[in-house]
């Protein structure tokens, strides 16, 4: 079996990318761990998955085609997910660290 071969869900690394870019712009929400977790775990159920075997140079290359197709439709539901969690802020405040 081939060491440098990777099962990948293309959807979750655009979701993580999203995650990223929407929380980097938006100040009065809690970015711990968990709401992290949340966030990502709401945004993937609601988007279709996208498993590839790549090798690891070949990830980046493929994904850009992908990511035309579904950019816009991941920032939609992410930007969704950011909203329920922050209403329903799932731990105690003490409990929220800074991710
Ligand atoms: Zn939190």
């Amino acid at each position: 079996m081939e060491n440098n071969l990777h099962l990948k869900n293309y959807t979750e690394i655009l979701i993580d990318e999203a995650i990223e870019k929407l929380w980097s712009e938006m100040e009065d929400i809690c970015k711990c761990q968990r709401c992290y977790y949340d966030t990502k775990a709401i945004a993937l159920n609601h988007l279709p998955s996208k498993y590839t075997v790549t090798t690891k140079g070949e990830v980046y290359t493929k994904i850009n085609n992908f990511r035309n197709q579904i950019q816009v439709d991941v920032m939609k539901e992410v930007m969704k997910a950011i909203m329920t969690v922050s209403e329903h802020c799932s731990h105690n405040p003490e409990e929220a660290v800074k991710y």
